[in-house]
């Protein structure tokens, strides 16, 4: 099929940050784009040739959407999946497929899929209903502590909690939920691996994510990661292992724990582009974003070793604001050698709300990271 300056177009479910850096690619190859998403305000809204609004869990907003398009993609795993089963069966093409998607919306279904396909994950335990947990840990059948993640709808670390307590699940989700053995990992870490439809695969480099304490998002996504090449090579093993028994088409973000005993165990994937790709805007030979496109549209995979060492700072909204968004000390951050400030286009800021994000290329990856710090401390995304 010719994409290229053609009738085809691309569908994307989503209009968010993943989205819109997605459209920047679709721009260089001149690829028509449609987006979905509920919000008129969405960073997408402005990077895509046809905006729609319209509810991504609604099967007939959805259904109605994919019928215009020739490939469906999304930028967001909370779609409604009846409506893409029903779009592939009318020969829509939609990648990620409707069954991985399935499987990865809920995190019980996906712990299962790894015990089932015999991929190392941390021991859990699943439960229909919050009160079950508490059941459970009153008659000797769980041990404090664990880890509490909703089954559904979590995302960026608010459907996850460490229970050290009983007391520590009040005011949690009442619904499916599970509870996972809580890991003293060494190291996050992550591989983002693509596929294209035609089964060729390719690994971007290990990188290593380092936490907000509190917020539980990413901070720092460090490229490569500061590990023996033992372990990198068993990161992107299994990485690779979790994308063969998916056969998704697409980039599959595998997040993983580096144990205290080099051990590498599945925290859980993501089957689009992904927070811990950033850096390979401006790090990598081909972006994750460029990389997504080539593998859905089964266009040959691009090279996805790194020019350079990178680091990735998000940029979140501070504690204390809320309104209309100020970048506080951009012009500071961009006297700095090697770094890109990513402004997101939300208009408004909240806490710990994803505004943006910053690159910082250098040679030298420590001194990258000594520069991220700088950042990190000198920009603040705060209202007006
Ligand atoms: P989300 O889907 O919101 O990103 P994750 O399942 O990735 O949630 O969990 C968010 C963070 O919580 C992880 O990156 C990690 O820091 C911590 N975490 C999750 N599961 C465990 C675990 N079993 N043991 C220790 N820490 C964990």
């Amino acid at each position: 099929m010719n994409y290229f300056s053609s009738d085809f177009k691309l569908g994307i479910l989503g209009g968010g940050q993943l989205g819109k850096m997605l459209l920047y690619n679709t721009r260089k190859f001149d690829i028509y784009t449609c987006v979905l998403e509920a919000s008129n305000e969405a960073p997408c809204k402005t990077a895509c040739d046809e905006f729609h609004l319209g509810d991504l869990m609604d099967y007939d907003a959805v259904y109605n959407f994919g019928k215009q398009v020739d490939v469906l993609t999304i930028e967001i795993e909370n779609v409604n999946v009846d409506a893409l089963e029903a779009l592939e069966k009318e020969g829509i093409k939609v990648y990620p497929q409707s069954e991985t998607l399935r499987t990865i919306q809920n995190k019980a279904k996906q712990k299962l899929f790894y015990v089932d396909n015999e991929l190392p994950t941390a021991p859990f335990s699943r439960f229909a209903y919050l009160s079950e947990i508490e059941d459970a840990i009153n008659n000797g059948g769980l041990e404090l502590p664990f880890v509490w993640k909703a089954a559904q709808f979590g995302y960026d670390g608010n459907g996850v909690k460490v229970v050290r307590q009983l007391s520590d699940l009040e005011h949690l989700p009442k619904g499916e939920c599970i509870a996972e053995e809580l890991v003293p990992f060494k190291n996050e870490l992550a591989v983002i691996v693509a596929r294209n439809a035609s089964g060729d695969t390719k690994t971007f480099p290990v990188v290593e994510m380092e936490f907000h304490p509190e917020a539980n998002q990413v901070e720092y996504v460090i490229c490569p990661a500061r590990i023996s090449t033992e372990v990198a090579n068993k990161a992107r093993e299994i990485a690779l292992n979790v994308s063969k028994a998916f056969n998704h088409v697409g980039l599959l973000a595998v997040e993983m724990f580096q144990t205290k005993d080099d051990d590498i165990l599945i925290n859980e994937v993501a089957p689009r582009p992904h927070n811990s790709g950033h850096q390979t805007i401006e790090a990598s030979y081909t972006s994750q974003f460029e990389q997504h496109l080539r593998a859905i549209l089964d266009l040959p995979l691009g090279r996805t070793d790194s020019k350079v060492g990178g680091v990735m700072v998000n940029l979140v909204g501070a504690e204390g604001h809320t309104g209309n968004v100020v970048y506080q000390n951009i012009e500071n951050i961009m006297t700095m050698d090697g770094v890109t400030p990513h402004i997101y286009g939300k208009k408004q800021t909240r806490p710990f709300r994803k505004m943006g994000h910053v690159t910082i290329v250098n040679e030298d990856l420590n001194e990258a990271r000594r520069v991220a710090e700088e950042v990190k401390k000198s920009i603040k995304v705060i209202s007006e």
